[in-house]
């Protein structure tokens, strides 16, 4: 893999003025860190203001939710041509989308296509919930939501893998870089099993409550390319070092 992938994801926090100042902080800070693409993702009315803040830089921006189609009749929903306006990356399938708003697999693999499709790099999220978890289907659910989300493309080109354990996001307890790579290696075979070898260099995150202490250890794992954070994207003084400590593991 050539470098280490970290993304923010601010989901549904902050101000415009907060954005930016933050958008300028991180740039600041991350100036001469090479080693690392780092993406942010904030809500979709700021998509303007990182991307105007971050021009120039070596930070990247993600959308965090895209709708499939066009254009429509879709009160409130975004299309992969807006989004792809501002952003190079979107977040489909994060699990708080298929828990709170309903997604299932089969919208999601059609926000996959549709990002693909404009030329976004989707970054696709699975992961079991502690139910799941604990009657022993970890693997099994997360290669299903990963073969029903990639079931309309035909080759890996673009697409990020994130795996984030329900049981893990904004509750402080990460998974162990052990677990994580279990079930991530389980994600490889599935990938490839579905596209064959050149989903071997398909990037693959790891989300779930991931802070500076943790990412290294995580992302010495053969199949964790990186990471997708969420609570500790919030500010710069958590974010940066995560990005720097990623840099340098
Ligand atoms: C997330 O929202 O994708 C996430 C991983 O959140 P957190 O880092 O707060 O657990």
């Amino acid at each position: 893999m050539p470098q280490s992938i970290i993304v923010g994801n601010w989901k549904m926090n902050g101000s415009l003025d907060a954005a930016r100042a933050l958008c300028e902080g991180v740039r600041e800070r991350l100036e001469g860190e090479n080693g690392v693409l780092t993406v942010i993702c904030p809500p979709f009315v700021y998509l303007e203001t990182a991307s105007k803040t971050l021009k120039g830089s070596k930070i990247a921006v993600g959308a965090q939710n895209l709708h499939p189609d066009t254009n429509g009749a879709y009160t409130g929903e975004i299309a992969p041509e807006m989004a792809r306006e501002f952003a190079d990356f979107a977040i489909v399938g994060h699990s708080e989308r298929r828990e709170a708003f309903g997604e299932t697999d089969d919208f999601i693999r059609r926000k996959v296509a549709a990002a693909r499709r404009v030329g976004l790099k989707p970054i696709l999220c699975v992961g079991e919930s502690l139910e799941a978890r604990r009657a022993g289907d970890a693997d099994e659910v997360a290669s299903r939501q990963l073969a029903a989300g990639v079931a309309d493309l035909e080759n890996p080109s673009g697409l990020i893998v994130a795996y984030e354990p329900v049981w893990a996001i904004g509750t402080g307890e990460s998974a162990t870089p052990e677990i994580a790579q279990g079930v991530m290696s389980a994600l490889r075979r599935a990938l490839i099993s579905h596209f064959g070898e050149p989903a071997a260099r398909t990037p693959m995150l790891y989300g779930g409550s991931v802070n500076a202490d943790s990412v290294a250890d995580l992302i010495r794992q053969p199949d964790i390319d990186g990471a997708l954070v969420g609570g500790a994207s919030l500010s710069v003084e958590t974010f940066a070092p995560i990005v720097e400590r990623a840099a340098r593991a």
